[in-house]
């Protein structure tokens, strides 16, 4: 066997039995369940972009498959299978057994087969696809926003952009605080459950990518409409809530990237099912504002407006 098929078997190669064909041929082979639509989606992490040079392999192959599923989980999607195509410098077996055993962890612990990819050398970049599936007419779209309906948000915010100035600038916090940060930026867990509980209660949903005030604005341009957000609803962890900075605070709730959970809209008649939701989960479900005839996002305190701070991370801004 060439180096790269074994590379191949060693790291990626799993039994895929929800695969017709799994890794080994031209093309992977799938067959949905039916009757069902299929939700597809791709995302690249690119060294020096997305993550900083040196970050840890397992940190890596688990964000990679992570930020995909979360797209799958913001369109209401069972998560079924993943694509992987991975560039890399040199090959090193410590970084592909680390990386390749937090991808593959992620994906059991979510059902999801890897059944295909490429493999080459060059700059690290790691782009990898998602297959998910939703019974037709049941996904959650970012256009489905009512005026009048309430805007949800799930955990916390701020936390992993948080954790990025703990990484990136070495802002210093207590271990505790670090710790949880840096997990939120490294670890990020795709509300996968929330995503599959929200079709038929929520009327829109995202992942939160890009900060809350960027993603909401989607919905809302997307939806036709504006929305209010009310800073004093927004839920923060202690790590934030400790900040002595409330400008610093503010810019990461609102426009911190990476967090990875659903902003979602519903009717305010759902918020009975979705806080019981919340207490199934053991996940915290927050109403954080609503939307309104109009467009943009406003934010406000103590019922002033709050200056708009900047939106979230454009790459080509
Ligand atoms: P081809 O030349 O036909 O594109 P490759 O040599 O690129 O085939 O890959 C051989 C097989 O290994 C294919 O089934 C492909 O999907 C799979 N594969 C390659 N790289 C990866 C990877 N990183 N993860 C999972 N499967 C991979
Ligand atoms: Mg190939």
């Amino acid at each position: 066997m060439s180096p790269e098929f074994a590379l191949i078997a060693r790291y990626f190669e799993r039994p895929t039995p929800g695969a017709l064909l799994g890794v080994g041929d031209d093309a992977a082979l799938i067959l949905p369940a039916a009757p069902s639509e299929l939700a597809l989606s791709t995302d690249m992490l690119v060294e020096g972009t997305h993550f900083l040079p040196g970050t840890d392999a397992a940190d890596l192959g688990h964000k990679a498959l992570a930020v995909n599923l979360s797209d799958l989980a913001a369109m209401g999607a069972r998560a079924r299978f993943a694509l992987l195509a991975l560039a890399m410098p040199q090959v090193s077996d410590t970084w592909l057994a680390g990386f390749s055993g937090a991808f593959l962890a992620l994906a059991a612990k979510h059902g999801v087969e890897l059944i295909g990819g490429d493999t080459t050398r060059g700059p690290l970049n790691i782009c990898v696809s998602v297959v998910g599936e939703v019974p037709p007419g049941a996904a959650l779209r970012r256009s489905g926003a009512r005026a009048g309906d309430e805007v949800w948000v799930s955990g916390t915010l701020g936390d992993a952009a948080l954790g990025l100035a703990v990484a990136r600038d070495g802002l210093v916090l207590e271990p505790a605080y670090k710790q949880h940060c840096l997990a939120r930026l490294n670890r990020p867990q795709p509300r996968l459950e929330l995503g599959l509980a929200l079709r038929g209660l929520a009327s829109s949903a995202i992942d939160v990518s890009d900060g809350l005030v960027a993603d909401l604005g989607h919905i809302a341009e997307r939806s036709g409409l504006g929305a209010c957000l009310r800073w004093e609803s927004l839920p923060l962890s202690a790590a934030l809530q400790a900040l002595p900075d409330q400008g610093l605070r503010q810019r990461l709730a609102l426009a911190g990237g990476d967090d990875y959970e659903l902003c979602f809209t519903a009717t305010p008649r759902a918020a009975g099912p979705i806080e019981a939701l919340g207490l199934r989960l053991g996940l915290r479900l927050t109403r954080v504002g609503s939307m309104v005839e109009g467009q943009g996002v406003g934010v406000e305190s103590a019922g002033q407006p709050l200056v708009v701070l900047q939106g979230g991370y454009d790459h080509f801004a």
